[in-house]
């Protein structure tokens, strides 16, 4: 018997992704098996509660929900619970710290003076002209916040994260960040901006307990892809990856972690970001700062971020999206139309820069307009 006996549907990666499609499909009334080599689900999501001290701790790297699309903030409200949660973020730069993203908090600290919004914005529209017609990372910031600010927050930490010329990175990814001219210092701007009550671990589990849901961990793909047969797969890891990289790689930035257990208060917030190229990590996070209140004892627990170039055994978080890596990806996209029993989704093998209420929209999405009527179809 195989793995993917008696399934309408597989699903390849128990991320957020994966999960939206798996729980729609169950759902409507289809038999789903979900696979994923890693030994728990959530993907990069994945968070978990540190025993003795109660924390919750994301092991990949932190993520914070915020959305303001209604019909994603309802739907993922069927597995959980919320508390409200407003990221604020820090920037050392220079010896010294500020408000990150930039806004008036910023840039009076930076210039040491009061700044009137009217005044902060005109001292940035004189730096930021030079630029017209902005076309990649670079010039982007510049149009936004002006050279001063982008050399003591952006470059350093841009180079760090990407370790790519800012000239040859998307304009979308410096975007992703507000720039204010008012004291509001909240990291986004969304409307919904909240946190799972009982965490990301507990919110996927729920996602995935419906009984049509069959979930493997610990497997891998390429070792049971040969019993797919003709099932209909949704497949959410690397594009690249699914078809052995038989074009090149498509490249990607991949995080390191160091974790550190001390006594007391580290930095006083959750994420310090460090602009300064000295510094060898991009940011630090304290994960007892999200939720004080629910922590247990006088321990804290911090998380150094290094991000380095992603070889083939490393999970690849960040796409980098250079000019040859969009065409690349294309012609992957090619390769793609004629798998006719295969979708590709999510961060990985849509190979997009999205946040996880991206990420849940586009499964909706999809589910919605091909998957669902596919399914529908192929009703045994
Ligand atoms: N960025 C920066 N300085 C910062 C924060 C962000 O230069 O203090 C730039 C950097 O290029 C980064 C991009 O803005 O990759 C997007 O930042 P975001 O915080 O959205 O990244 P994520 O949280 O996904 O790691």
């Amino acid at each position: 018997m195989s793995l993917f006996d008696h399934a309408d549907l597989i699903v390849v990666g128990a991320g957020l992704y994966g999960l939206t499609i798996a729980e729609r499909a169950a759902s409507n009334g289809h038999r789903v098996v979900v696979i994923d080599k890693r030994p728990h689900i959530g993907g990069n999501a994945f968070s978990y509660r540190d025993d003795s001290t109660n924390i919750e701790i994301h092991k990949y790297g932190p993520h914070f929900f915020h959305t303001n699309n209604e019909e994603v903030f309802t739907y993922l409200s069927n597995f959980t619970d919320w508390y409200p949660f407003e990221l604020r973020v820090w920037s050392a730069s220079g010896g010294k710290i500020y408000p990150m993203p930039i806004n008036l908090g910023t840039i009076c600290s930076f210039l040491n003076r009061y700044l009137s919004p009217g005044e902060a914005r005109k001292w940035v529209e004189e730096s930021a002209k030079e630029i017209a017609e902005p076309r990649n990372l670079e010039e982007k910031a510049i149009s936004l916040i002006g050279r001063p600010l982008y050399e003591a927050f952006i470059r350093g930490y841009t180079k760090k994260q990407w370790q790519t010329d800012p000239r040859d990175l998307p304009a979308e990814t410096i975007a992703r960040l507000p720039v204010r001219f008012t004291f509001d210092s909240r990291y986004f701007n969304d409307k919904w901006q909240y946190m799972p009550k009982d965490g990301y671990g507990a919110l996927f589990e729920k996602m995935a307990a419906h009984p049509n849901i069959s979930l493997r961990l610990n497997v891998d793909w390429r070792d049971c892809r040969q019993d797919a047969s003709k099932a209909l797969v949704v497949y959410t890891g690397a594009i690249d990856g699914y078809f052995d990289y038989r074009l090149g790689a498509l490249g990607w930035r991949t995080l390191d972690f160091e974790a550190e257990r001390l006594k007391g208060d580290f930095q006083g917030c959750v994420t310090v970001n460090y602009a300064d190229e000295t510094v060898p990590w991009t940011r630090i996070v304290e994960y007892k700062h999200v939720r004080p209140e629910t922590v247990c004892g006088d321990e804290t627990i911090i998380m150094r971020e290094f991000s380095r170039s992603a070889g083939r055994g490393d999970e690849p978080y960040y796409p980098i999206n250079t000019s040859a890596d969009k065409n690349l990806y294309a012609s992957y996209v090619e390769l793609a139309r004629r798998e006719s029993n295969v979708f590709f989704g999510g961060r990985l093998g849509g190979y997009s820069y999205l946040d996880m209420h991206q990420v849940v929209n586009s499964a909706l999405k999809a589910f919605e307009s091909k998957i669902g009527p596919r399914l529908g179809q192929c009703r045994k």
